[in-house]
């Protein structure tokens, strides 16, 4: 065999054409070529990514992210948490056969410097290229002490980038990242439920130079995912579309999907899918959780119950509700309606807390 996977690996990093497939890649999906995954550039500081990049939440093995490498996905997001621990293992185990410069390595964190030298020390590198600061409190994403942390961080050259993450409160957190001024990317909770809302804020990063990051793109679960991300691709806004995968099968998919994207945007899907969206996706706004009476973890507990009802990650969403405060579970709702009067996606709340509690508890 005249490629070895660690050659093969580095030129599918480097983008460019058609590939051949060699050693044990023919096992995973039989075909002739492998195209690189087309690349669009974060602009501060520049960094090129592919379309698709690989997430991580479920990942428990090390191969797929070979695998995304060979077709030139190697824009990978990792978090300390992800699958209890597991995931961020197998990124520095997947990194022991990679040259740590052809990835592009994304870590979400609170931005505390401890923490963050022991994610490095698992992921076996002294540096990451974006560290996402997570936060779904409007209040953080401006506070001093946050550009105080990452700008140490930066000048010990633990970092390139940061980025701002959110799934609650979304349009107030990026708010206020852009009043803030010193993020690089958003990576923000994002489907066609509230692509009304956040798209003209993304519009406006983008001109201030900040990319796009976008995550749980298929919240809902309306619609193939290739009608669902081209859509977003087709909206420049978005740099990347960031999937978690599982297995060498999801990182065909995002990649045979990738190559061909623009096939797949439909103006009139999109408005499909917003409409078949309203009443039943979470938008993320966050306009429950500082309105019940009763301090219910709403949209974290719609969130968990997406996680094990769409995403099939029962025992993700039931341990992270189990491990809410008592007095904060659905089983703490009353009824009110005070929520719901206010809520951006017109959602039946406590109907939908009721479910979310017998699918999770
Ligand atoms: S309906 Fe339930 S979740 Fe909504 S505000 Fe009232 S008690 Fe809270
Ligand atoms: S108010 Fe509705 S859309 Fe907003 S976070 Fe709560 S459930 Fe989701």
């Amino acid at each position: 065999m005249g490629w070895s996977r660690r050659d093969f690996m580095k030129g599918a990093a480097l983008g460019g054409g058609a590939l051949a497939v060699g050693g044990a890649s023919t096992a995973a999906k039989a075909q002739d070529e492998m195209k690189a995954v087309p690349r669009r550039t974060f602009e501060k500081p520049e960094i090129e990514v592919p379309i698709m990049s690989v997430g991580t939440v479920p990942l428990t093995a090390f191969e797929p992210i070979l695998r995304a490498m060979e077709w030139g996905m190697n824009f990978v997001h990792t978090n300390a948490g992800y699958a209890d621990g597991k995931a961020i293992q197998m990124v520095g185990r997947a990194l022991k056969e990679i040259d740590r410069d052809d990835v592009v390595l994304g870590l979400k964190t609170r931005l505390g410097y401890d923490s963050v030298m022991r994610d490095l020390e698992t992921l076996g590198t002294d540096h990451v290229d974006i560290t996402f600061f997570h936060t779904t409190n409007p209040d953080e994403p401006a506070k001093p002490e946050v550009e105080e942390a990452y700008l140490k961080l930066k000048e010990e050259g633990v970092t390139k980038a940061l980025g701002l993450t959110s799934h609650g409160s979304v349009p107030q957190v990026l708010e206020a990242g852009l009043e803030a001024g010193w993020y690089d990317v958003f990576m923000p909770a994002y489907n066609p439920g509230n692509a009304a809302e956040i798209d003209p804020i993304m519009e406006r990063a983008a001109q201030e130079g900040v990319g796009g990051m976008v995550m749980k793109s298929l919240r809902g679960g309306g619609g193939e995912p290739e009608q669902v991300w081209a859509n977003m691709l087709d909206k420049k806004h978005w740099t990347t579309i960031c999937w978690s995968v599982r297995n060498d099968g999801n990182v065909d998919q995002m990649a045979n999907f990738a190559n061909k994207w623009e096939e797949y945007v439909s103006a009139d899907t999109e408005r499909a899918l917003a409409a078949a969206a309203e009443g039943k996706v979470c938008a993320s706004c966050g306009y429950c959780d500082g309105t019940c009476p009763q301090n219910v973890a709403v949209s974290d507990i719609l969130r968990y119950e997406m996680y094990a009802a769409e995403y099939g990650w029962v025992d993700r969403g039931r341990k992270l509700y189990a491990a809410l405060p008592a007095s904060r579970n659905a089983l703490g709702c009353t009824n009110c309606g005070a929520c719901t009067q206010g809520c951006k996606a017109r959602l039946s709340i406590p109907d939908r807390l009721r479910v979310a509690h017998r699918v999770l508890a």
